[in-house]
């Protein structure tokens, strides 16, 4: 059964240590996912982007493949179905289709309509025990055709969303979806710091895992982050790994066209990417 991410994160975060947020976008992905955190006795939470959504034939068709999976595969560890930078009206969908855990991003606009769209939503979760994530000032790189510039949030309009009982934060500390530029200049550990000071007990959510060093990582996980997004990195290590089954000819060997076949290699990498975070971020045997 899905869970809300609330218990999970505030262990992580009381623990010291951080749950994964992989993205998935297929059905070999979220099986690879499950595996892992089965295998691994890791909680983990399955990341959906509305394009993502989209693309797996809608929010219902998400849940019900994940929470089929769930029992097929004998899942026994805690896992949240979680949207991934919701829109308004994206949150309420998946509210409705059965995930148990929502991402409002209001960033992009002015911090009175964040907060009254975020406290609306917070209602709505908190009645249905379901888990909300709001986010403060825009996280740079691109994700779903939106772009900025690795951008820092302002502690004080953290606290004021915190303080709307939200279960998890995301703010920009200067990391960034995708690929991380040669230039880029780190995360700020001093604004993590200060909204660390000023939210207290809240999760704090860092989103664009995919190539922060493995040292600036475990410094974010001590200054209160509980909650890392991985999106990327998987997408890499599966193209990477489909490329070289080709390129070795090996669907052109026997039934190596078989999509079962075809998509192993990928789905292996999927898998080993996942446990070489959740061994970083420390949520092994955690849940
Ligand atoms: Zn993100």
């Amino acid at each position: 059964m899905l869970v809300s991410a609330k218990d999970m994160l505030n262990k992580a975060k009381a623990g010291k240590y951080a749950v994964g947020q992989f993205n998935i976008n297929n059905l070999e992905w979220t099986k690879a996912i499950l595996q892992t955190a089965q295998e691994l006795n890791s909680p983990v939470i399955l990341g959906v982007s509305e394009g993502a959504g989209k693309y797996m034939c809608g929010y219902k068709t998400v849940v019900g493949m994940v929470n089929g999976m769930l029992e097929e595969l004998n899942i026994t560890v805690p896992v949240a179905l979680h949207l991934d930078h919701g829109s308004y009206e994206g949150a309420k969908k998946c509210i409705e289709a059965g995930f148990s855990s929502v991402m409002f991003d209001g960033s992009h606009y002015p911090i009175e309509e964040n907060i009254a769209k975020t406290k609306e939503l917070v209602e709505t979760c908190n009645e249905l025990g379901l888990s909300l994530e709001a986010e403060v000032g825009a996280i740079g790189g691109e994700e779903d055709g939106v772009v900025g510039s690795g951008e820092v949030a302002d502690p004080k309009e953290c606290k004021m969303i915190a303080d709307l009982g939200v279960t998890m934060l995301a703010a920009g500390i200067g990391n960034i979806h995708g690929k991380y530029p040669a230039n880029w200049a780190g995360l700020s550990f001093d604004t993590l710091a200060e909204i660390q000071e000023l939210t207290g007990t809240m999760p704090l959510v860092l989103h664009g895992g995919t190539g922060i060093p493995a040292d600036m990582i475990k410094k974010a996980i001590s200054l209160g982050v509980s909650k890392i997004n991985v999106n990327t990195e998987c997408q890499l290590a599966f193209a990477e790994a489909t490329r070289k089954y080709i390129e070795a000819g090996k669907d052109l060997e026997g039934k190596g066209f078989d999509p079962r076949k075809l998509l192993a290699d990928g789905t292996a990498a999927i898998k080993a990417t996942v446990k070489e975070k959740m061994e970083l971020f420390g949520s092994v045997g955690k849940a």
